[in-house]
């Protein structure tokens, strides 16, 4: 049995005509259904379904033989027991740094200023910062990052934008960009081995799918 592991939502979403390239159909919707281990058209693929910061775990302990997950995510987690060996170019974005509109970061950073930066991705956001040589205080939130410095909590975000609407909603602006992001296709490295035989075709034919 071949296990993958998915989070709901846009991942779901997106890698689901990548499967159906690939001839695999999930045998429920995992939205609306309560399942959390759902059978697939290929009677030895399964997938299972966890929180999308959760997916590299699932992979890295063998829980999982296969994962879709956020390069944002892989970045944090850092990838330990896990091959990435397909950009899936889906749910795709950018990890930025934002600002509330009137902040001069440029100068902030020139000045040498300690900053109060807000995210979900604090060890991204900690070398970001060091590799600027930039003295950060990172405070780590689960959600809602705009308001963040609309409240006082900190002076900049490290967060994920797409379109910029949430943040030109909330009076924020990007400065910079830290990385671009697409989710990739992940594999445990012992299963690579031990079932490369019935994984590789799996892998070969998302990979098809993702190119054409
Ligand atoms: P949870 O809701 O369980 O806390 P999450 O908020 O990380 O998880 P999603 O919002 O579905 O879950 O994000 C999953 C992945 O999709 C992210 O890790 C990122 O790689 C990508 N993603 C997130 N936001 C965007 C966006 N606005 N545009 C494109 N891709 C995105
Ligand atoms: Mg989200």
């Amino acid at each position: 049995m071949i296990t993958l592991a998915l989070s709901k939502g846009r991942i779901f979403d997106e890698t689901r005509p990548l499967l159906a390239a690939a001839g695999i159909a999930p045998l429920e919707d995992p939205e609306t259904s309560r399942k959390l281990i759902i059978g697939t058209s290929n009677p030895d693929l399964r997938i299972v379904v966890v929180r999308a910061s959760d997916v590299p775990t699932y992979v890295q302990y063998g829980a999982a033989d296969l994962g879709v997950a956020g390069k944002d995510v892989l970045m944090e987690h850092g990838g330990a027991g896990l091959y990435q060996p397909v950009d899936l170019r889906i749910a795709r974005c950018r990890l930025c740094v934002a600002v509330p509109a009137g902040f001069d970061y440029a100068n902030a950073v020139r000045r040498g200023a300690r900053l109060r930066v807000a995210t979900k991705y604090v060890q991204t956001a900690r070398e970001h910062f060091a590799e600027k040589g930039v003295h950060v205080d990172v405070i780590k939130l689960y959600g809602s990052m705009e308001l963040a410095p609309l409240s006082g909590l900190a002076d900049v975000i490290v967060d994920l934008v797409s379109s910029g609407g949430t943040l030109k909603a909330n009076n924020l602006v990007e400065v910079e960009e830290i990385v671009p992001i697409s989710s990739r296709l992940i594999v445990n490295q012992s299963a690579m081995k031990l079932k490369r035989a019935a994984l590789m075709p799996i892998i070969d034919r998302i990979q098809a799918a993702v190119q054409a």
